[in-house]
Protein backbone atom coordinates (compact mmCIF):
# COMPACT_ATOMS: atom_id res chain seq x y z
CA UNK A 1 0.00 0.00 0.00
CA UNK A 2 1.69 3.38 -0.65
CA UNK A 3 0.89 6.20 1.04
CA UNK A 4 -1.04 9.61 0.09
CA UNK A 5 1.51 12.75 -0.46
CA UNK A 6 1.12 15.85 1.48
CA UNK A 7 -0.72 17.94 -1.19
CA UNK A 8 -2.73 15.08 -2.14
CA UNK A 9 -3.95 14.95 2.14
CA UNK A 10 -4.57 18.47 2.05
CA UNK A 11 -6.72 17.93 -1.36
CA UNK A 12 -8.38 15.19 0.33
CA UNK A 13 -10.00 17.33 3.39
CA UNK A 14 -10.81 20.14 0.48
CA UNK A 15 -13.21 18.51 -0.92
CA UNK A 16 -14.64 16.84 2.23
CA UNK A 17 -14.43 20.09 3.62
CA UNK A 18 -16.52 21.99 0.48
CA UNK A 19 -19.37 18.98 0.78
CA UNK A 20 -19.85 19.27 4.42
CA UNK A 21 -18.06 22.70 5.88
CA UNK A 22 -19.02 21.71 8.92
CA UNK A 23 -19.67 18.09 10.29
CA UNK A 24 -20.82 17.22 13.26
CA UNK A 25 -21.28 13.87 15.48
CA UNK A 26 -24.99 12.06 14.63
CA UNK A 27 -25.21 11.16 18.54
CA UNK A 28 -27.60 13.29 19.93
CA UNK A 29 -26.93 15.79 23.04
CA UNK A 30 -27.33 18.50 24.87
CA UNK A 31 -24.41 19.55 27.26
CA UNK A 32 -20.98 17.71 27.65
CA UNK A 33 -22.15 15.17 30.13
CA UNK A 34 -24.86 13.79 28.08
CA UNK A 35 -22.21 13.52 24.86
CA UNK A 36 -20.31 11.41 27.32
CA UNK A 37 -22.98 9.49 27.78
CA UNK A 38 -24.20 8.39 24.57
CA UNK A 39 -20.42 8.29 23.67
CA UNK A 40 -20.05 5.41 26.22
CA UNK A 41 -23.22 3.54 24.97
CA UNK A 42 -22.29 3.80 21.68
CA UNK A 43 -19.57 0.90 22.30
CA UNK A 44 -20.50 -1.58 19.48
CA UNK A 45 -23.80 -0.05 18.66
CA UNK A 46 -25.05 2.00 16.03
CA UNK A 47 -25.95 6.01 16.79
CA UNK A 48 -29.57 5.69 15.30
CA UNK A 49 -30.07 2.67 18.18
CA UNK A 50 -28.60 5.06 20.92
CA UNK A 51 -30.41 8.14 20.35
CA UNK A 52 -33.55 6.46 20.62
CA UNK A 53 -32.70 4.64 23.57
CA UNK A 54 -30.86 8.12 24.77
CA UNK A 55 -33.98 10.70 23.83
CA UNK A 56 -36.62 9.18 27.61
CA UNK A 57 -33.04 8.51 29.11
CA UNK A 58 -31.93 12.11 28.82
CA UNK A 59 -35.17 13.73 29.09
CA UNK A 60 -35.14 12.12 32.84
CA UNK A 61 -31.64 12.76 33.79
CA UNK A 62 -29.16 14.83 31.62
CA UNK A 63 -26.62 15.85 34.88
CA UNK A 64 -24.94 13.47 36.48
CA UNK A 65 -26.87 14.24 40.06
CA UNK A 66 -30.29 13.08 38.08
CA UNK A 67 -28.85 10.16 36.58
CA UNK A 68 -27.93 8.80 40.40
CA UNK A 69 -30.88 9.80 41.46
CA UNK A 70 -32.69 7.27 38.24
CA UNK A 71 -30.65 4.30 39.71
CA UNK A 72 -29.14 1.96 37.87
CA UNK A 73 -31.54 -0.40 37.21
CA UNK A 74 -34.14 2.23 35.87
CA UNK A 75 -30.96 2.84 33.60
CA UNK A 76 -30.24 -0.17 32.57
CA UNK A 77 -34.40 -0.72 31.70
CA UNK A 78 -33.70 2.47 29.33
CA UNK A 79 -31.25 1.51 27.19
CA UNK A 80 -32.00 -2.31 27.12
CA UNK A 81 -32.32 -1.97 23.15
CA UNK A 82 -28.99 -1.23 23.29
CA UNK A 83 -25.86 -4.03 23.17
CA UNK A 84 -23.57 -4.84 26.15
CA UNK A 85 -26.57 -2.91 28.21
CA UNK A 86 -25.96 -4.31 31.47
CA UNK A 87 -22.02 -3.44 31.84
CA UNK A 88 -22.84 0.24 30.33
CA UNK A 89 -25.89 0.54 32.77
CA UNK A 90 -23.21 -0.19 35.45
CA UNK A 91 -20.52 2.37 33.92
CA UNK A 92 -22.73 5.54 33.50
CA UNK A 93 -24.38 5.19 37.12
CA UNK A 94 -20.54 5.04 38.16
CA UNK A 95 -18.77 7.46 35.81
CA UNK A 96 -21.66 9.92 36.74
CA UNK A 97 -20.60 9.44 40.89
CA UNK A 98 -17.05 9.26 40.10
CA UNK A 99 -17.65 13.29 38.41
CA UNK A 100 -19.31 14.32 41.37
CA UNK A 101 -17.08 13.27 43.64
CA UNK A 102 -13.78 14.24 41.78
CA UNK A 103 -15.28 17.15 39.68
CA UNK A 104 -18.04 18.84 41.26
CA UNK A 105 -19.92 17.15 39.03
CA UNK A 106 -18.53 18.48 35.77
CA UNK A 107 -16.76 16.79 32.45
CA UNK A 108 -13.40 16.99 33.07
CA UNK A 109 -11.40 18.88 29.72
CA UNK A 110 -8.38 16.62 30.72
CA UNK A 111 -7.44 13.21 28.46
CA UNK A 112 -6.15 11.49 31.99
CA UNK A 113 -9.15 12.51 33.89
CA UNK A 114 -11.81 11.48 30.94
CA UNK A 115 -9.83 8.06 30.40
CA UNK A 116 -9.94 7.13 34.70
CA UNK A 117 -13.81 7.42 34.26
CA UNK A 118 -15.41 3.81 34.44
CA UNK A 119 -16.36 2.82 30.48
CA UNK A 120 -14.32 5.61 28.95
CA UNK A 121 -11.09 4.72 26.96
CA UNK A 122 -8.94 6.59 24.38
CA UNK A 123 -11.23 6.86 22.06
CA UNK A 124 -14.73 8.19 23.94
CA UNK A 125 -11.66 10.29 25.12
CA UNK A 126 -11.35 11.78 21.97
CA UNK A 127 -14.80 12.51 20.84
CA UNK A 128 -15.76 14.33 23.96
CA UNK A 129 -12.52 16.20 23.83
CA UNK A 130 -13.65 17.30 20.17
CA UNK A 131 -16.99 17.24 19.84
CA UNK A 132 -17.89 19.22 23.26
CA UNK A 133 -14.90 21.32 23.88
CA UNK A 134 -13.53 21.78 20.03
CA UNK A 135 -10.14 20.13 20.57
CA UNK A 136 -8.33 18.80 17.54
CA UNK A 137 -8.34 15.46 18.35
CA UNK A 138 -8.79 12.46 16.26
CA UNK A 139 -10.94 9.17 17.87
CA UNK A 140 -10.33 6.30 15.62
CA UNK A 141 -13.44 4.12 15.62
CA UNK A 142 -13.76 0.93 12.69
CA UNK A 143 -14.42 3.16 9.82
CA UNK A 144 -11.99 5.94 10.52
CA UNK A 145 -9.79 2.90 10.57
CA UNK A 146 -10.52 1.40 7.52
CA UNK A 147 -11.01 4.89 5.44
CA UNK A 148 -7.29 5.72 6.90
CA UNK A 149 -5.65 2.36 5.71
CA UNK A 150 -7.52 2.12 2.43
CA UNK A 151 -7.18 5.31 0.91
CA UNK A 152 -2.97 5.42 2.30
CA UNK A 153 -3.98 8.67 4.18
CA UNK A 154 -2.35 6.87 7.09
CA UNK A 155 -1.55 3.04 7.04
CA UNK A 156 -1.11 1.66 10.38
CA UNK A 157 -1.64 -1.99 12.12
CA UNK A 158 -3.54 -0.49 15.39
CA UNK A 159 -5.97 2.44 16.23
CA UNK A 160 -2.98 4.47 18.05
CA UNK A 161 -0.79 3.95 15.10
CA UNK A 162 -2.94 5.32 12.95
CA UNK A 163 -4.00 7.76 15.24
CA UNK A 164 -0.52 9.15 15.54
CA UNK A 165 0.36 9.07 11.78
CA UNK A 166 -2.94 11.24 11.31
CA UNK A 167 -2.39 13.90 13.83
CA UNK A 168 0.78 14.33 12.31
CA UNK A 169 0.05 14.39 8.50
CA UNK A 170 -3.38 16.06 8.42
CA UNK A 171 -3.22 19.42 8.19
CA UNK A 172 -3.82 21.89 10.74
CA UNK A 173 -6.58 23.72 8.79
CA UNK A 174 -8.32 20.70 8.96
CA UNK A 175 -7.86 18.79 12.37
CA UNK A 176 -10.47 20.04 13.97
CA UNK A 177 -13.00 18.27 11.81
CA UNK A 178 -11.28 15.61 10.34
CA UNK A 179 -12.51 12.76 12.62
CA UNK A 180 -16.12 13.83 11.43
CA UNK A 181 -15.37 14.00 7.67
CA UNK A 182 -13.43 10.34 7.94
CA UNK A 183 -15.92 8.55 10.06
CA UNK A 184 -18.47 10.08 8.00
CA UNK A 185 -16.68 9.12 4.90
CA UNK A 186 -16.30 5.45 6.34
CA UNK A 187 -19.97 5.07 7.64
CA UNK A 188 -22.05 6.59 4.07
CA UNK A 189 -19.41 6.03 1.37
CA UNK A 190 -16.35 4.14 1.76
CA UNK A 191 -18.32 1.51 3.16
CA UNK A 192 -17.18 -1.90 4.66
CA UNK A 193 -18.38 -4.38 2.33
CA UNK A 194 -18.47 -2.29 -1.38
CA UNK A 195 -17.41 0.22 -1.16
CA UNK A 196 -19.03 3.51 -3.70
CA UNK A 197 -16.12 4.33 -5.55
CA UNK A 198 -18.38 5.26 -8.30
CA UNK A 199 -19.57 8.61 -6.44
CA UNK A 200 -16.72 8.87 -4.07
CA UNK A 201 -15.80 12.65 -4.49
CA UNK A 202 -12.09 11.81 -3.28
CA UNK A 203 -11.34 8.51 -5.77
CA UNK A 204 -8.55 9.70 -8.03
CA UNK A 205 -6.54 10.51 -4.88
CA UNK A 206 -7.76 6.84 -2.54
CA UNK A 207 -4.62 4.30 -3.18
CA UNK A 208 -6.94 1.44 -2.67
CA UNK A 209 -5.43 -0.88 -5.26
CA UNK A 210 -9.58 -2.15 -5.55
CA UNK A 211 -11.15 0.91 -5.86
CA UNK A 212 -14.23 0.08 -8.22
CA UNK A 213 -13.89 3.39 -10.36
CA UNK A 214 -14.82 2.64 -13.72
CA UNK A 215 -15.37 5.88 -15.70
CA UNK A 216 -13.44 9.31 -15.84
CA UNK A 217 -16.25 11.76 -14.47
CA UNK A 218 -15.15 14.42 -12.44
CA UNK A 219 -15.69 13.73 -8.84
CA UNK A 220 -18.30 16.05 -7.24
CA UNK A 221 -16.88 18.30 -4.92
CA UNK A 222 -13.67 18.25 -6.90
CA UNK A 223 -12.34 21.83 -8.07
CA UNK A 224 -13.76 22.31 -11.64
CA UNK A 225 -10.98 23.18 -14.70
CA UNK A 226 -12.08 26.09 -16.22
CA UNK A 227 -13.95 25.62 -19.75
CA UNK A 228 -11.72 26.63 -22.38
CA UNK A 229 -13.64 29.36 -24.94
CA UNK A 230 -14.33 28.51 -28.36
CA UNK A 231 -11.62 30.54 -30.61
CA UNK A 232 -13.19 33.28 -32.25
CA UNK A 233 -13.29 33.09 -35.82
CA UNK A 234 -10.50 33.84 -37.76
CA UNK A 235 -10.99 37.17 -40.27
CA UNK A 236 -10.92 36.18 -43.75
CA UNK A 237 -8.60 37.00 -46.44
CA UNK A 238 -10.14 39.11 -49.42
CA UNK A 239 -10.03 36.83 -52.57
CA UNK A 240 -9.90 33.55 -50.16
CA UNK A 241 -11.12 30.11 -52.05
CA UNK A 242 -14.78 30.49 -50.49
CA UNK A 243 -15.01 34.18 -51.31
CA UNK A 244 -14.77 33.66 -54.61
CA UNK A 245 -16.93 30.50 -54.70
CA UNK A 246 -19.99 33.16 -53.67
S1 LIG B 1 -12.30 5.36 -4.05
FE1 LIG B 1 -13.45 3.72 -3.06
S2 LIG B 1 -11.99 2.77 -1.65
FE2 LIG B 1 -11.18 4.79 -2.19
S3 LIG B 1 -11.95 6.20 -0.60
FE3 LIG B 1 -13.39 6.26 -2.27
S4 LIG B 1 -14.95 4.74 -1.74
FE4 LIG B 1 -13.13 4.30 -0.48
Amino acid sequence: MTEMTRAQIAEFFRRLQALNPAPQTELTFSNPYTLLVAVVLSAQATDKSVNQATGPLFAAADTPQKMIALGEDRVRDMIKTIGLYRNKAKNVIALSQQLLTEHEGVVPRAREALEALPGVGRKTANVVLNAAFGEKTIAVDTHLFRVANRTGLAPGKTPIEVETRLMARVPDAFLQHAHHWLILHGRYTCVARKPKCEICPVADLCRYPEKNVTTSRVPAGAPQRPRRRAAPPRPRRRGSPRDSAR
